[in-house]
């Protein structure tokens, strides 16, 4: 049989673990098997097409791939599966697909990555779970993942050629068999990066030691809801108490059902701690649309974020560094001083280096902005 992976052109930083896995299923049964990105004119003709989804907002990118094979190869079997299809399936039900898959699917799910499909990837890619314990509101794990599944035998899907793990999971100090996690990954020697972070809110002592006890990088945690706020100190102060002194990246959830002033909060605390902290807008899940605005945000209030963004970061979704200065007035200020303050009107530094010149009469090159 002649198998098509089609991964949509949507902009990504990661492969589809899923496509990797229903390679080597097919693979294994003797089929041969293509992958392309996007819409590719000169492939074979299939006799089954697999076509993976990711974010909703980015429906139609997908929808635009199984249009372009549905008419190109009229006789093909088209299946759908992925995330988006999980979320909004009823968008993909006209657009010529046979099958939805909602969810993992169970056939194929430990199967091994075919890294053949990918070969600049150097890094092996894994889950030690799936599912979480928690429902939070703005997450669709729990519908995509609805049962929280440990894995024996982690230690097969490790790719000893490769110096790093990127591990996918949801909720790791989640899992009962945290402990052997942490040994396989021990005994393997390799650089760790839980790139889904970690709950704060279950960081004990004991788990923070064995955190420590393997290389991590970067650490990164959550921090979305100011309701555990306690619990996020709490973590703060476990991972100074442990020595988990590399660099750790926080995701700020803002624009659901916060208010501007707590987001600003959370952000000042996450600074505090000396952590970077990752701004990231929420974006509707059941919706092909991304616009979206808080209950407790405005227009003005988002607006006036993205400048201050723009301004002080050079774009809106970029890490915010506790170590940034910027010099305002001919003052040197942090930048977790200027957010703790609400400074977010702050002039760009274009604008402060005007100022700097036309009323200090300073010369440009003699200022360090950053
Ligand atoms: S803890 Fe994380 S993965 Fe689990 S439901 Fe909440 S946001 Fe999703």
């Amino acid at each position: 049989m002649k198998i098509l992976l089609v991964e949509p052109n949507y902009k990504t930083k990661f492969p589809s673990m899923g496509l990797m896995k229903i390679s080597t299923y097919h693979k294994k049964m003797g089929d041969q098997v293509t992958y392309v990105k996007g819409e590719n004119m000169y492939v074979d003709i299939p006799d089954k097409i697999y076509v993976t989804s990711i974010f909703t907002y980015d429906y139609h990118h997908v929808a635009k791939s199984i249009q372009f094979y549905r008419q190109q190869f009229p006789k093909a079997k088209i299946w759908l599966g992925g995330l988006a299809a999980t979320l909004i399936p009823k968008h993909f039900e006209n657009l010529g697909v046979d099958y939805i898959h909602k969810g993992t699917w169970d056939e194929v799910e430990d199967e091994e990555l075919d890294y053949s499909l990918h070969p600049s990837i150097d890094t092996t890619i894994m889950f030690t779970h799936r599912g979480c314990i928690r429902k939070c509101p703005w997450c669709c794990v729990h519908i995509h993942e609805p049962r929280y599944i440990f894995k024996e035998n982690i230690g097969k899907y490790i790719k000893m050629e490769f110096d790093k793990i990127s591990c996918w999971d949801n909720n790791t100090l989640a899992n009962p068999q945290f402990e052997e996690v942490i040994n396989v990954f021990k005994s393997v020697q390799k650089e760790v990066d839980f790139n889904q972070s970690l709950d704060i809110r279950l960081l004990t002592i004991k788990k923070a030691k064995l955190l420590k006890s393997i290389k991590i990088f970067p650490l990164r945690f959550a921090f979305d809801d100011i309701k555990y706020k306690e619990s996020f100190l709490k973590g703060v102060e476990i991972c100074k108490k442990v020595g988990l002194k590399q660099e750790c990246r926080v995701d700020v959830l803002y624009n659901f059902e916060d208010t501007p002033e707590d987001f600003y909060e959370r952000l000042s605390y996450v600074l505090d701690a000396g952590w970077m902290a990752y701004p990231m807008r929420y974006k509707p899940i059941f919706t092909p649309d991304k616009a979206f605005l808080g209950k407790n945000w405005t227009k003005e209030d988002l607006a006036r974020y993205d400048k201050f963004c723009k301004s002080m970061l050079g774009r809106v979704g970029d890490f915010i560094n506790p170590r940034s200065y910027v010099y305002y007035k001919g003052e040197r200020i942090k930048l977790k001083e200027v957010i703790k303050k609400r400074m977010l009107d702050i002039p760009s530094p274009a604008e402060q280096r005007k100022y700097m010149k036309e009323i200090k009469g300073i010369k440009s090159e003699q200022m360090e902005l950053f």
